[in-house]
């Protein structure tokens, strides 16, 4: 799928609310809660963890990251940028981090 196809769908599924940027930034903060939730059951076991375990966790992160990005994409609509933009500046910032050796600081 296009990103920006995703993108103008976010837009299109919720042209009725209302409040929208509290809803939008409440919503990331949700979300990304959800996927940090996962995180931590995932590395709190130190078992080794059954296939349907890992599964069950890969669909569960599955769902909390499209989950997240549903309101990146939203957001970035609200203030006039492309998901495309975003995941261009993002690797321009992430690759002139690694040529100055400075990736793995933040
Ligand atoms: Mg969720």
């Amino acid at each position: 799928m296009d990103a920006n196809y995703y993108q103008s769908w976010t837009i299109e599924i919720a042209k009725n609310f209302k409040n929208e940027l509290p809803i939008l930034g409440l919503g990331l903060c949700e979300e990304s809660g959800e996927v940090a939730r996962i995180l931590k059951r995932y590395c709190r076991n130190d078992r080794y963890l059954e296939k349907s375990e890992i599964e069950e966790i890969t669909k569960s992160m599955k769902g909390e990251l499209g989950d997240v990005l549903y309101f990146v994409a939203f957001l970035a609509s609200k203030f006039n940028l492309s998901l495309e933009e975003l995941m261009l500046g993002n690797m321009h910032k992430l690759e002139q981090r690694m040529c100055n050796g400075t990736l793995l600081d933040h």
